[in-house]
């Protein structure tokens, strides 16, 4: 499967720029109700669909900027995102707040975000609720609460279709994000667990991958022992006390340093600090003077 545009009936797989590996994603097209959810994957196909199909409502999995950037595309339509996601949606200071910057990254990321990601502040006209059962002349969607990538993200069940959107739980080799503020390690794994009850036939990642309609209980085994295996490592290395700064410095996650450092470092940094709280948390680790090491 892949990377190709694809029509599930009404349910269409809009493919982002460069696989949608960041700072794009892949989108969907719901067709008869003209519904675009994540309108961050390909400006020209976006502006296509609006002008020949129409859009009268915009739905977003989360928050994140890579899911938003041609949001300005359509200024008429409805807004619709989680309720526990809409803050940073509507003021670009929450949204640096919920990445935990501060200066100077914060002055960067306020100016990449203005002009990369063309973010303006936008309020939603209304939520979408896990649970809720979206019925249209063509299609059935049924929202699904999936937090801990972020408080509020959803994926989106097409039962007559077996198609499950799972948005940002994108089955990379990476592995998942849940470095924000509000992230959590704990609800990425249920939400992960619930996913995969899912009776699809079909799914599709929010990057990279796209479609894929094989080894699904494979893929999401594989996906969530990214999670314990980053959370053995950072263990293992705590048998000797480091701190934050000497954790980071392992590349416990990224394997490598990587360009642009900072971004990298960042990401580092913020996926460990949660491993630690969790292990913390478990009395598996203690902090001493800034430093941290096995209990
Ligand atoms: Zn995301």
């Amino acid at each position: 499967m892949g990377c190709e545009e694809i029509h599930f009936g009404p349910v269409w797989f809009i493919p982002g720029v460069n696989r949608g590996r960041y700072p794009y994603c892949h989108s969907l097209y719901i067709q008869g109700p003209g519904i675009i959810i994540d309108p961050a994957s390909d400006e020209k196909r976006l502006l296509e669909i609006r002008d020949l199909e129409g859009v009268n409502e915009v739905w977003l999995s989360h928050w994140h900027e890579d899911h938003i950037t041609y949001l300005d595309l359509f200024p008429g339509a409805a807004v619709r995102i989680c309720r526990r996601d809409e803050p940073p949606l509507g003021d670009l200071e929450i949204l640096l707040d919920w990445y935990n910057l501060s200066e100077p990254h914060r002055d960067h990321w306020r100016q990449v975000l203005t002009e990369t990601f063309r973010y303006r502040p936008r309020r939603a006209d209304a939520y979408l609720t896990e649970g809720d059962v979206h019925s249209f002349a063509t299609t059935t969607v049924q929202v699904i609460g999936a937090p801990g990538h972020t408080p509020g993200h959803l994926a989106f069940y097409f039962p007559e279709q077996e198609v499950l959107f799972v948005g940002d739980y994108d089955m990379t080799s990476f592995g998942p994000w849940y470095g924000d503020r509000n992230s959590s390690i704990e609800a990425t794994i249920s939400s992960l667990r619930r996913l995969r009850e899912i009776p699809a036939r079909t799914w599709i990642t929010g990057h990279d991958t796209g479609v894929f309609t094989d080894n699904a209980d494979e893929r999401w085994r594989r996906y969530e022992d990214i999670i314990h295996q980053r959370e053995a490592n950072l263990l293992n290395l705590l048998a000797r006390p480091h701190n934050l700064q000497e954790i980071v410095a392992a590349w416990l996650i990224y394997k490598k340093p990587r360009e642009p450092l900072a971004f990298f470092e960042f990401g580092e940094r913020a996926l460990n600090v949660k491993h630690l709280d969790r292990l913390m948390e478990k009395g598996l680790v203690v902090e001493l003077n800034g430093r941290y090491v096995q209990a």
